[in-house]
């Protein structure tokens, strides 16, 4: 082992320690849903994406399986490379359907879907105008292209701050860049506000831009049967580039991009993850395709993915919780303090509750909080349970009644 780099790593990781940001994953002993068992404490779990309850849904687990049957395990190679198999190809035709666009491409993950395909579209002599929440994976992206994005140049705008993001359109036109991007998240993964897309989309058309927006959090979530940010604002047509995952409220792993037949062409020929990186198994293709079947017949998942979140927000408002605007099922609750955050998150555990506090630098310091994701996987019993945990915590704390004051 080289010294310099155990002591190197050492000293980093007590500095996460100090700054609150250590992390240790927890073991899950069950399939993932609304109650789990985790490192041996039964506990509803109000940290999990997995929306709809998909994840172990039997028609999905069954697909699965049928999927090995036929098709064995792995699919052996990178898509373009005999990779793609017939399920492969019938996923993209599926989904492309769902979200009424020319085409979609699939990539491993929403993360290698972002990292792929910004750097890929956006090149020297192009700029990317991003939110300045938008999530890690497209900052990754964004990072990796050439085109003008820095922050220090201007090119980031403030949270969904339509008059900025003008500013800089007009500054981008000036100065001649041949390809504009506005970049941002549909729903925002840590606060769960929408973005205003239909200005963004009013703005891009003025200034000549394109839009990318990734719907990860919107994906299952909003607009016809989950179709996503686009599809809720009445959109069709209008956004260049959507970007949707299937580890989500699809319940099993990958992302997609959806948009024109020449957008999948150009990535099929240029998108480093789809090139260098093996295809999904064969079974995480079938198991999409019969998620996405349930998400376009059977509306009751999504409904009471709603009904589960508004009753959660309403009733942790009635006690004094603040929710900070949280317009999805993606619910903070403020806690402010760094330390108490993380104290609260200790001691619902203690009360059978799996819910993560979220600290600077994810979010601005002084502005901690416990983000909880209701989903349809919860009873009505599990949120009765949590919230009389949360209740109990968040007084013992005097959480309750703290506010982060105006958004
Ligand atoms: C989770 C997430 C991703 C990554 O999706 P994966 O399929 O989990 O890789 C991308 N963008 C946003 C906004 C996300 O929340």
């Amino acid at each position: 082992m080289n010294q310099t780099l155990q002591n190197w790593l050492a000293e980093q990781i007590q500095s996460l320690k100090d700054q609150h940001l250590y992390k240790v994953p927890r073991i899950l002993q069950t399939p993932a849903g609304g109650r789990v068992r985790m490192d041996g404490r039964e506990v509803v779990n109000l940290s999990s994406n997995n929306y709809l309850g998909l994840a172990n849904h039997p028609k999905v687990r069954q697909a699965a399986i049928e999927a090995i049957e036929k098709w064995g395990v792995g699919a052996g190679a990178v898509r373009w490379i005999g990779g793609t198999m017939e399920v492969h190809d019938e996923l993209e035709r599926r989904l492309a359907q769902f979200k009424q666009v020319e085409a979609v491409l699939v990539f491993q993950s929403g993360f290698t879907a972002n990292s792929g395909t910004i750097p890929t579209i956006m090149v020297e002599g192009d700029v990317i105008i991003s939110d300045e929440l938008n999530h890690a994976s497209i900052i990754d992206g964004v990072r990796l292209s050439n085109a003008e994005y820095r922050k220090s140049e201007g090119w980031v705008y403030n949270h969904k701050d339509m008059d900025h993001l003008e500013q800089i359109l007009k500054r981008a036109n000036e100065k001649g860049f041949k390809k504009k991007m506005i970049v941002t998240d549909g729903v925002f993964s840590m606060d769960g506000d929408i973005a205003p897309l239909p200005t963004i989309v009013e703005l891009a058309e003025k200034y000549d831009a394109l839009v990318m927006v990734d719907d990860a959090h919107a994906s299952g979530v909003l607009g016809k049967n989950g179709a996503g940010t686009t599809s809720h604002f009445n959109l069709y047509g209008r956004v260049d580039i959507q970007l949707g995952t299937l580890s989500k409220a699809l319940g099993v792993m990958g992302g997609y991009i959806a948009g024109s037949a020449l957008l999948k062409d150009y990535l099929i020929n240029r998108g480093r993850p789809y090139l260098f990186s093996t295809a999904h198994p064969p079974m995480v293709a079938a198991a999409l395709i019969a998620a996405l079947d349930i998400m376009e017949n059977d509306p009751e998942p999504m409904q009471r993915l709603w009904a589960n979140a508004k009753w959660w927000k309403e009733n942790l408002a009635n006690l004094g919780f603040d929710t900070m605007g949280s317009e999805t099922p993606i619910t903070p609750v403020y806690c402010g303090d760094e330390a108490k955050a993380v104290q609260m998150e200790k001691m619902l555990w203690e009360e059978g509750v799996y819910a993560l506090s979220i600290c600077y630098p994810t979010v601005p310091r002084g502005k901690a909080r416990i983000r909880t994701m209701p989903s349809a996987a919860h009873t009505e019993e599990d949120l009765a349970f949590a919230l009389e945990a949360f209740r109990k915590v968040g007084e013992k704390l005097g959480v309750i009644g703290a506010t982060a004051g105006q958004k």
